[in-house]
């Protein structure tokens, strides 16, 4: 049996959401993996929102867009991804197709510049109110972060709140059967309207 890790699974969810043209967040730039993922997969007339609240994480995610030739088609913003509807224009709006959050401390970097629960959810309440009818979030969670157990509670709790008519969610734990493996949150829109 092959297994895949949680950020695998969920570069494979938010891939099969991703079309051409399409509009896509990355809530946490980090070193700028899933951004490089979201600017390959949008193609040439798509574009990618990325937020960090580090200088260095967004000089990280731009050189490497560059060695790929992608930067044009990433907005790279230093701002908290709890304002993130602020600095996506409101052309977008209702039109993004993923957004990916990344929890936790930059790898690399100050380790106690970590997300913090409250912004999360802000920015969770945010990306819903900019997602297409059909489109997906995911958050890869790291309960073994300090404080991070709390906010996989938090976010669970958060999931089962959603509007049921518009959204779905489900929680995929790590194959590592371990205390404080990493969680992996998906949150899919398929609207009514439709
Ligand atoms: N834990 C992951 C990487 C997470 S990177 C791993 O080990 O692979 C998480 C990023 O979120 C960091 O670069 C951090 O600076 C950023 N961040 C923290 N708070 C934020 C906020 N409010 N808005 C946007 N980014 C934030």
């Amino acid at each position: 049996m092959k297994r895949i890790s949680l950020l695998e699974l969920a570069h494979n969810i938010a891939g099969s959401y991703l079309k051409p043209g399409d509009i896509a967040v990355d809530a946490t730039l980090g070193n700028g993996h899933d951004t490089l993922f979201l600017a390959q997969s949008v193609g040439v007339k798509g574009l990618v929102f990325g937020f960090d609240i580090q200088q260095r994480a967004l000089i990280k995610s731009y050189q490497r867009l560059l060695e790929y030739d992608l930067q044009s088609r990433v907005k790279l913003c230093l701002a908290s991804h709890a304002d993130m509807r602020r600095h996506i224009p409101e052309q977008w709006h209702g039109r993004v197709r993923v957004a990916m959050f990344n929890l936790g401390y930059l790898p690399g970097a100050d380790k106690t510049v970590i997300t913090q629960i409250d912004s999360t959810l802000a920015a969770l309440h945010e990306a819903c109110a900019l997602l297409a009818p059909v489109a997906a979030i995911t958050v890869l969670a790291y309960p073994g972060h300090p404080g991070g157990e709390l906010d996989a509670e938090q976010l669970a709790a958060w999931c089962q709140r959603l509007d049921k008519a518009n959204f779905t969610s489900e929680e995929i734990l790590s194959h590592h059967d371990k205390p404080g493996a990493p969680r992996l949150f998906v949150i899919r829109k398929q609207s009514d309207l439709l």
